[in-house]
């Protein structure tokens, strides 16, 4: 066996007995840093499923198991959402946590971006409606996700989003702030990025999400996100100062309301940026009674 095969040996079957009895894991469907996730079918019912397989031996701390944790009771706590990911089932063991959730059969929504390169005004309509509207459950529930990309959104079979990892959501009372540097580089929220590099910086809250979506419906629509420079430092001084555009070429054939809701999005002062509600109500999404159709 080659070496780098090493990191998809299925866990000791001890380990994690009452999984194997009732699931029959298949191939890997995704990974990240301390889990692999393979698709699997329960025996009893020939249902398929994902499974989010962490191995606990990996880190020397108790970060990974009490992080785990965290992310079952947030999903427990957003659980019943059509757009967000539903856990069907929880194992652990000493080494290894299982968590079995719905397949999503069609994968993230960042592999189907990439195939197809961008998505028409109607399609980014559709999937930023189903975005805000997990969002404005997550929120509800005084949830920020802090992890909202493209990578994150998967796909059901009928496309319809299911919004998933919640690793590094977080319960946060109406009031208080977080400084916490984590979420990835090109989404990060100006106000995230200043509680950690000044001096005094006010620490950010769920605002950084809608920031988030800013970046994720600028990419869909065009392909490209907006902060991206091959210099990170630059990058992140671009977010921190706003600078995106709506100049390029792609930009001409699109319609100025959805550039409204993105410029509505990426406010610097997370004071000013819409909340998920008022995205919501966004002339983006308004779609014209049927009645006014016929005539
Ligand atoms: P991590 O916290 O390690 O990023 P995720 O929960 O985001 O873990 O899962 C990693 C990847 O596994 C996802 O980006 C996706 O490709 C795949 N994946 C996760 N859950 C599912 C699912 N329910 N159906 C299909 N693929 C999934
Ligand atoms: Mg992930």
């Amino acid at each position: 066996m080659a070496v780098d095969d090493d990191v998809d040996v299925l866990p000791d079957r001890d380990a994690a007995k009452g999984f194997y009895a009732k699931y029959e894991p298949k191939e890997v469907l995704g990974r990240g840093g301390c889990s692999v996730v393979r698709r699997c079918i329960e025996k009893e019912t020939g249902q398929q499923y994902a499974a989010k397989i962490i191995d606990l031996s990996d880190s020397s701390d108790e970060g990974v198991y009490e992080a785990t944790k965290r992310e079952i009771e947030v999903l427990r706590m957003v659980a019943g959402h059509p757009y967000i990911i539903e856990l069907h089932d929880v194992f652990e063991s000493s080494t290894f946590i299982f968590l079995v959730f719905e397949l999503c059969e069609h994968g993230e929504l960042f592999d189907h971006l990439t195939t197809v390169v961008t998505l028409s005004e109607k399609k980014t309509k559709v999937i930023m409606r189903q975005l805000f509207e997990a969002l404005a459950h997550v929120h509800g529930k005084g949830i920020v996700h802090r992890d909202l990309k493209p990578e994150n959104i998967l796909l059901d079979d009928n496309y319809n989003i299911k919004l998933t990892d919640f690793g590094f959501a977080k319960v946060l009372p109406p009031g208080e702030t977080l400084t916490e540097l984590c979420g990835t580089p090109g989404y990060l929220a100006p106000e995230l990025l200043r509680c950690n590099m000044m001096e005094g910086a006010p620490g950010y809250a769920h605002q950084v999400d809608l920031w988030a979506c800013g970046v994720i419906m600028y990419t869909l629509l065009v392909g490209c996100p907006p902060f991206w420079h091959r210099k990170q430092m630059v990058m992140i001084r671009n977010i921190m100062e706003g600078k995106y555009s709506f100049n390029t070429p792609e930009w001409e054939d699109i319609t100025d309301t959805p550039k409204d809701l993105i410029s509505k999005l990426l406010v610097v002062e997370p004071a000013q940026r819409i909340s998920v509600q008022e995205a919501l109500t966004h002339d983006f999404f308004q779609i014209l009674p049927l009645m006014m159709c016929l005539f």
